[in-house]
């Protein structure tokens, strides 16, 4: 685990033993937390994929789902665009589950567990991924690293060399975390080309989508409509291929949208009205993303970007927290604790500053 997550971890439980978790569920009361999940696996024991963090264990999620159930009010992201469009305030305590990418687990693990405790949801699709024409190209690069039959390769990119060790897991999830920010700042029309080289330098096929570990594997539409008809789940975009929008060219831009944008519509029969930003950043959309998105009949997107959707939250820059790991976390984000700290600390040292 990352050291990052680790003192993530810390905070959360230290927040909820003090009593700050409790407090700022009061004192917050009347703002809503969006949170982020992806995958869910079954265990965590496949040696295929180096990635963990996208697929939280079904254990996990059914204990945050057992608390948010319990203590908070998890509402659909319809009622908070609606909410906001028209200036009213959200229940109190309100929560919103959503999940990236469209992955099969979603309906196998996930569905019932939210149907277990009546909790709505937001799925945003990648809509390419579910059509089965390609991989996620972020599923590639990790399969081409955890498959490598090389001990070490040199990698140019972007001005820099890369020295990608491989001997063992643990190195070539470290290559992986070392490859993985420099190909996020290729521009999208390269960067296809860039996981092709890569697969062929370290030796490995281009996988097809049958041969994909199962955590990775996507959802089929048939499985969407069955969720959206069971009236808990609704779909969402999350363009069509999973580019970084904003090193998209305008027109790969638009076709990423419209392209999510009417697959969605043909094969649900209905107009999607949510996004997510791929990756999530605020440098990953631009102003012109945004444009296109309500061109195209979208009326919220949401973001990666920390943050409580408070009554003055942008519609299209939702922020959202990231998915909780353990119920200590979900509770510590869900209450505003980690908002509420950071908010003391912002004021503790505004004050030291004035002394
Ligand atoms: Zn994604």
């Amino acid at each position: 685990m990352p050291p990052i997550f680790q003192s993530r971890a810390i905070k959360a439980a230290a927040l909820v033993g003090s009593g700050l978790a409790s407090f700022s569920h009061t004192r917050r009361a009347a703002e809503a937390t969006i949170l982020t999940f992806h995958g869910l696996c079954e265990n965590t024991g496949d040696p295929g994929i180096l990635d963990w963090s996208l697929h939280l264990p079904m254990e996990m999620f059914r204990r945050i789902c057992a608390l948010l159930a319990d203590g908070y009010r998890v509402i659909p992201l319809v009622d908070l665009i609606e909410a906001q469009n028209k200036r009213q305030s959200l229940p109190p305590n309100a929560v919103v589950i959503t999940f990236d990418d469209g992955y099969k687990s979603n309906f196998k693990l996930a569905h019932p567990i939210l149907k277990k405790f009546d909790l709505p949801a937001t799925i945003f699709v990648t809509t390419g991924f579910i059509d089965g024409e390609e991989l996620l190209w972020f599923q590639r690069v990790d399969l081409a690293l955890g498959r490598a039959r090389k001990e070490t390769i040199e990698w140019k990119i972007n001005g820099r060399k890369l020295r990608l060790l491989l001997g063992t897991r643990a190195l070539r999830q470290q290559s992986l975390m070392q490859l993985m920010p420099e190909m996020k700042q290729l521009p999208d029309a390269d960067l296809l080309g860039e996981v092709g080289r890569l697969e062929q330098a370290l030796g490995v096929d281009t996988p097809l989508p049958p041969d994909l570990p199962a955590p990775m594997r996507p959802l089929t539409w048939e499985m969407i409509r069955e969720m959206k008809a069971g009236g808990l789940v609704e779909i969402g975009g999350h363009t069509h291929t999973h580019p970084i929008l904003s090193q998209c060219d305008p027109t790969a831009m638009r076709a990423e949208i419209f392209t999510c944008r009417d697959r969605i519509r043909a094969e649900t029969g209905a107009q999607p009205v949510s996004f997510a930003y791929p990756n999530g950043r605020e440098e990953d959309y631009t102003h012109g993303t945004m444009l296109l998105l309500r061109e195209a009949g979208f009326q919220c997107a949401c973001s990666m970007v920390n943050g409580r959707v408070g009554e003055e939250a942008p519609l299209l820059q939702l922020p959202r927290y990231g998915s909780p790991e353990s119920v200590w976390e979900a509770e510590a984000t869900a209450s505003g604790a980690f908002e509420t700290l950071k908010e003391w600390r912002q004021s503790c040292l505004k004050a030291m500053s004035l002394i």
